[in-house]
């Protein structure tokens, strides 16, 4: 099979089939933007609890980085403890790090109730050492983790790491027993019909243009204009992530768009595929420009990285399949004849300050920043706003912590410095 520029999760997948004819309400409770993981989880919690919800996606279900990820349900954040807690203190850092597990518990919560059948596996992540500083880095990691958090993480020194993984390039492993992992477009399709099923409404085709304030009957709330006409909204939720627009021009501004590619080989032999990874791990290594890799149930050898920093587009996504399987080659040389059948992109949301942010921006409720673990943390936040808008008071700490934009004001939601950022963490992994 020739390499598809194809997105190979959706080969495997139906999704919901919503009424396209059907016109908007005049009138919601609470209007969603988006339906990836972080809209639909909100919608389902809404909904649950009565609330009359219309969930408006400017594609389809699922077509932003939802169906697109590597489909890592992953614990931690993507900055350290250490960086965490210097930043936020001890006890903010050890509330974030207690939300990071229990996100992987929601996503499983969710699998079960709604019955998803997505793979979902609690096979455990690897993170590898690129250099032996990140390995000596990764038993001080771990041990702050298991006395501050108690939380246990398995250092993996170089000569045991065969266990593991079958390459020879790294100085040694970090294992946490804790993450899982899916297949994401199946999951986010279960998401759906569960939102659906709960009695949300979801919309596709609808792009929301722009969202005012506005009075109805004497009661304050939200005119939303859309691609297929106005709703008018009590609350609004915003859960678009790396494809915020011009309709949130305050979020536009604060979260910076990152594209990330996936390649994905032929069905692999059972032994090649079992040498590759034998504990079927979610894996990942310590660089900043860093790759990210797994079998797929089928034993394919899907394998990603940032290896373009601009979105996705024709171009980006085809360098990127070369790009990623020349990497995939230094890390694994067993694949030099494997042939790669798929290559897709898609966005991430990156904050300045690279952290998940969450709460309310003039007036409306977001979730977003998830800086590529997004797969737990979006279902996770999606279902906690969705509970703060309910009337609870969640013990959430990313709604506390403050959301920069960009220094001295120097961004406007064009990300002009991309290739500087490119360069920049290019350095970084010569230098630390
Ligand atoms: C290639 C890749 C690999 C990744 N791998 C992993 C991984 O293995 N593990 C992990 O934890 N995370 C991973 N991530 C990150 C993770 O996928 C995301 O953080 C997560 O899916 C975000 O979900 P979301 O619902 O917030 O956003 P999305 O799924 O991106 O959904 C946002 C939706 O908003 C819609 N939208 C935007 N603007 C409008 C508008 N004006 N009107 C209507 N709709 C609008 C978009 O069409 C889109 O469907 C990866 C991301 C990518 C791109």
């Amino acid at each position: 099979m020739a390499l598809q520029e194809q997105n190979y999760w959706l080969t495997t997948i139906e999704f919901p089939i919503t009424d396209h004819a059907r016109p908007l309400p005049d009138v919601t409770d609470v209007a969603v933007i988006g339906a990836g993981f972080t809209g639909l989880s909100a919608a389902r919690t809404l909904a649950k609890r009565g609330a009359r919800v219309a969930v408006v996606e400017s594609q389809t279900i699922g077509w932003g980085a939802s169906s697109r990820n590597g489909g890592m349900v992953l614990t931690g954040l993507k900055l350290g403890v250490s960086q965490l807690k210097s930043k936020y203190g001890a006890e903010l850092t050890r509330r974030m790090y207690a939300a990071s597990l229990a996100s992987i518990d929601c996503v499983e919560q969710i699998v079960q109730q709604e019955r998803i059948d997505c793979d979902f596996s609690r096979c455990g992540h690897l993170e590898v050492a690129c250099k032996q500083k990140h390995f000596d880095d990764y038993q001080r990691q771990a041990e702050i983790i298991e006395v501050e958090f108690n939380h246990r993480l398995r250092v993996v020194p170089g000569r045991e790491l065969n266990t593991e993984i079958g390459s020879s390039i790294y100085f040694g492993g970090m294992v946490d027993d804790t993450s899982a992992g899916c297949n994401p477009a199946r999951y986010v399709a279960g998401l759906a019909r569960g939102a659906m099923n709960s009695g949300a409404e979801v919309y596709e085709h609808t792009r929301v243009n722009s969202i005012e304030r506005d009075w109805r009957n004497g009661e304050p709330g939200w005119r939303i204009s859309t691609s297929r006409g106005p709703v008018w909204a009590h609350e609004v939720f915003v859960g678009t992530s790396g494809y915020t627009g011009t309709a949130t021009p305050n979020l536009q501004k604060k979260i910076i768009p990152i594209g990330s590619f996936i390649i994905t080989t032929e069905v692999l032999p059972k032994a090649l595929a079992h040498e590759l990874s034998p504990r079927q791990r979610m894996i990942y290594d310590s660089k900043h420009y860093l790759y990210y890799y797994r079998l797929t149930p089928d034993d394919r050898m899907l394998f990603g990285g940032r290896a373009a920093f601009f979105p996705e587009n024709d171009q980006t996504v085809h360098r990127s399949a070369e790009l990623l399987r020349r990497g995939m080659i230094q890390v694994y040389p067993q694949l030099r004849d494997a042939r790669v059948e798929y290559v897709w992109g898609g966005t991430l949301d990156f904050a300045f300050d690279i952290m998940p942010h969450a709460g309310q921006i003039d007036g409306l409720y977001y979730a977003l920043g998830y800086a590529g673990h997004g797969v737990a943390m979006a279902n996770y936040q999606g279902q906690k706003i969705a509970e703060l808008m309910a009337g609870d008071k969640p013990d959430n700490p990313f709604v506390e912590i403050p959301f920069p934009g960009a220094p001295f004001g120097l961004y406007n939601g064009k990300p002009w410095f991309l290739p500087l950022a490119g360069a920049w963490y290019k350095m970084l992994d010569w230098v630390s």
